[in-house]
């Protein structure tokens, strides 16, 4: 398959650029950055330490006192910017993120354009921090609501959305005037310097946004939970460091936003346009080879059109290509590492002992690389551990189920409830169905759901608050109430 030449040289120019800025934090142990498709090493770059971490803190808090009193207007023209430069870089950054995370070209200039869409859009959301005058409860007195930033945050940010991830925390951050530490993925770092090469080119204060790449994860993060300056975590991964990190914050009572994991159910009634929810399910399930919070986990048909869908499911999903991301063409890229292809197996592995069966895929293309071929696996029942867990691989696992009550008890059957998925034209059905979920995010006849405008997060152990949107801004600001009195009769 043909690589991108544009993309292979664009990747080289800005492998060079980060190599140079961080050859500049020098006294540091280095870590190697590995493309998941081929196992080459892009680049080496340092491990920050809490020495760093508090460092960045100190420094962050100064520049925020300024940064604080400017007007939104202003914090926008700069945020404008720092979108405009990531624009004009788009094609390059879409290649770096294909070379750091694996998927495919296409996707990755997908997520360049929604992770910018961010900042285009918390730009403008920072002017509209209204506060409020309340009917007063004396006639002495007037009660008087603003809103203010929240102060310094940190956040933490997974692999398998290098450059949205980031974006949807720091452009709402900045916007509410606050100042902002991240610390990637360490399988993920250079989207996240290249973001913070050109904030600074915007003209982003240097010391207000700062990206700490590290392979100590628990050091920096140890700093950012029990650091008192640090007012507010925003983490987006899983569930189980998600706990941990609320349980550290709870030390200093910061406040928290967590983006955990899920497990979509994806349900597609008999009343359903099948193609369309054929089409909805390749897209929901195998974007980044399965590995977003998002994806279809468990796809759920009903009984009197399993087979039907089961048929025309497979026909789709054994015409995806495998491959290195970089290459055209290519729809299914690697996954991220090692540990990410031993879990994907050992479910499958279950599953199969347990009665499952693979009607396409079922392996891994061979011991040596991360690419796993996509799968199609039927006869799953409900408990087995396939359908409880995350699978974060290109696994579509097809349960069965007879009514709708059966598909909603199914469906809530989790602890989870982040984004969930259903396929009816029975409009009935459609309110009935979308109100019984336990889930933040519904797609009532769609496969995908994000956008800037919209909330994203989600109930039970997937998380508390909300990204994107004109609720987002609000992680990142404070509500202060000022009784004004002794203002005559
Ligand atoms: P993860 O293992 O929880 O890691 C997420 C981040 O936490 C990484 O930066 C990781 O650093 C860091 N980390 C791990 N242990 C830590 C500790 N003790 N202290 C401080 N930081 C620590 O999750 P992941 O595997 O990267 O990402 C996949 C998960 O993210 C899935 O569960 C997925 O559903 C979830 N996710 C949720 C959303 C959402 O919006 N709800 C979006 C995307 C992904 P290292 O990389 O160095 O380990």
């Amino acid at each position: 398959m043909a690589s991108n030449p544009h993309a292979l040289r664009s990747l080289a120019e800005w492998l060079g650029r980060i190599a140079d800025y961080t050859d500049a934090i020098t006294g540091r142990e280095r870590f190697p950055i590995k493309n998941p498709a081929t196992n080459e090493i892009l680049v080496a770059i340092p491990s920050l330490t809490a020495e760093d971490a508090n460092a960045a803190i100190t420094n962050s808090l100064a520049a925020a006192k300024e940064w604080r009193r400017t007007t939104a207007q202003a914090r926008a023209n700069i945020l404008h910017k720092w979108a405009q430069l990531i624009s004009e870089h788009h094609e390059a950054l879409a290649a770096l993120l294909t070379a750091e995370q694996g998927k495919p070209l296409v996707e990755a200039r997908g997520e360049i354009t929604y992770g910018t869409s961010f900042i285009t859009w918390f730009a403008e959301e920072g002017k509209r921090a209204y506060g409020d005058i309340i009917p007063t409860n004396a006639p002495t007195r007037r009660l008087i609501v603003t809103k203010e930033p929240i102060g310094l945050v940190a956040a933490i940010t997974p692999w398998n959305f290098p450059n949205a991830m980031i974006t949807r925390k720091v452009a709402p951050a900045l916007a509410a005037g606050c100042p902002i530490l991240v610390k990637p993925a360490e399988d993920t770092p250079l989207s996240a310097i290249a973001l913070e090469i050109l904030a600074h080119e915007a003209g982003v204060p240097r010391d207000l946004f700062r990206v700490l790449p590290t392979n100590s994860p628990a050091e920096i993060g140890g700093v950012f939970t029990k650091h008192p300056d640090i007012r507010k975590l925003t983490f987006t991964g899983s569930t189980p460091v998600g706990k941990y990190l609320m349980q550290e914050s709870a030390y200093t009572v910061k406040k928290v936003s967590m983006e955990l994991g899920g497990n979509a159910p994806f349900i597609v009634f008999d009343d359903a346009d099948l193609d369309a929810a054929v089409a909805g399910a390749i897209l929901s399930k195998f974007r980044n080879a399965g590995q977003t919070c998002v994806c279809a986990n468990r796809i759920l048909v009903q009984s009197s059109i399993y087979s039907q869908f089961i048929d025309k499911f497979t026909e789709k999903v054994e015409s995806l290509i495998v491959g290195n991301g970089i290459d055209e063409g290519v729809s299914v890229g690697p996954l991220i590492n090692k540990g990410a292809i031993d879990k994907v197996q050992q479910l499958l592995n279950d599953s199969l002992s347990q009665g499952a069966r693979s009607i396409v895929g079922g392996h891994p293309f061979d011991s040596s690389s991360l690419f796993f071929e996509p799968t199609v696996l039927c006869d799953v029942t409900p408990g087995m551990p396939i359908a409880q867990s995350e699978i974060f691989g290109p696994i579509a696992p097809i349960i069965r189920f007879e009514t709708e009550e059966e598909a909603v008890a199914l469906a809530n059957d989790t602890p989870f409830g982040l984004a969930a998925y259903f396929w009816t034209q029975d409009l009935g059905r459609a309110w009935r169905v979308s109100e019984a979920l336990e889930y933040g995010m519904i797609g009532v006849n769609e496969g995908t759901i994000s956008s800037e405008a919209a909330p994203f997060g989600g109930m039970k152990e997937s998380g508390i608050g909300r990204e994107g949107s004109k609720y987002g801004l609000d992680e990142f600001l404070e509500i202060k109430y000022t009784s004004m009195g002794g203002l005559g009769a």
